[in-house]
């Protein structure tokens, strides 16, 4: 397939396999829209071993330095806050875990941490960071009988190629009545204004505050992905916006997070317009038959 494929093509969504349509270019790339399933997909073919080589040698060198900054330390402590309103500290694993900020966090709240990633330029540095965590190059080399009260994917998920069999794969490692927590850009939001932005002269003013990757998961999308994969009680809310999304606009990052939360209590958390969305969602427990 060419790097742009046709508007005119119809493509198989690689989630529900339901024919779908061109929805809008971002730079050389072109995303499709399921009818069915409302997931968003990149159109070029999914090759898992060219991806999982830039991730392992050069993401890095390309991206470290966002992790590196402290930018994000605000957000992982809201996300350990967050997750500790559910399961006391116990065993987390952070899949995608690059530098091992996250982790560091984790360990000096009182989780036993361990990490994935690919990037082995990352998993040296987080080694060094976070000390005695455990880590890992890919989920399918976490031991089988391993098993995590927490799983977190922090902007990872819409990274991966075979996103849903990672999931299930997270869910095999999870500990019944375990928390998958996710976090990625909003498909609703970033693809609300690509479309808008393709209406006006110069969409680069626009684009270069919209994130698109493999796949767009909207909150219905998500919510029907982690519902046929058999966790249970999804909850999809707007993320706390971090200095990443908009560093160079403070007062529009505060104002948009103000609005985004007033809407989503307005709606009874069903208008989802934030940049970017987390998930909280469950693996069943054990029932007692006896
Ligand atoms: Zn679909």
């Amino acid at each position: 397939m060419s790097p742009l494929a046709f508007e005119d093509e119809k493509i198989n969504c690689p989630y529900c396999q339901t024919v779908s349509g061109f929805d809008f270019p971002f730079y050389s790339r072109s995303y499709y829209h399921c009818p069915s399933c409302d997931l968003i997909f990149n159109a070029r073919e999914k090759n898992s071993a060219s991806s999982v080589s830039y991730y392992r040698d050069h993401y890095f060198d390309d991206y470290a330095e966002d992790q590196t900054s402290g930018q994000r330390t605000d957000l992982y402590r809201h996300i350990l806050h967050l997750l500790e309103g559910y399961q006391k500290p116990g065993s987390l694993l952070d899949a995608g875990c690059g530098c091992g900020f996250f982790l560091k966090e984790a360990k000096e709240s009182g989780w036993k941490v361990a990490g994935v990633d690919t990037s082995r330029k990352s998993i040296a540095f987080a080694t060094t960071l976070v000390g005695d965590g455990t880590f890992f190059d890919s989920l399918d080399d976490v031991p089988a009988n391993s098993h995590f009260d927490v799983i977190t994917m922090i902007n990872v998920l819409d990274h991966m190629t075979d996103a849903f069999r990672q999931l299930q794969k997270a869910k095999d490692l999870l500990s019944p009545g375990g928390v998958l927590y996710l976090r990625f850009p909003s498909g609703s939001f970033h693809s609300f204004f690509v479309r808008l932005a393709l209406m006006l002269p110069s969409k680069q003013c626009m684009n270069r505050f919209l994130v698109f990757h493999e796949y767009a998961f909207t909150p219905w999308a998500i919510t029907r992905i982690l519902d046929e994969m058999g966790f249970v009680d999804v909850k999809v809310f707007n993320s706390y916006i971090t200095g990443g999304n908009f560093s160079s606009a403070k007062l529009l990052r505060s104002l948009m997070g103000t609005s985004c939360r007033l809407l989503e209590k307005l709606s009874g958390g069903r208008w989802l317009w934030g940049p970017s969305l987390e998930v909280i969602v469950f693996k069943e427990a054990e029932v007692c038959k006896y």
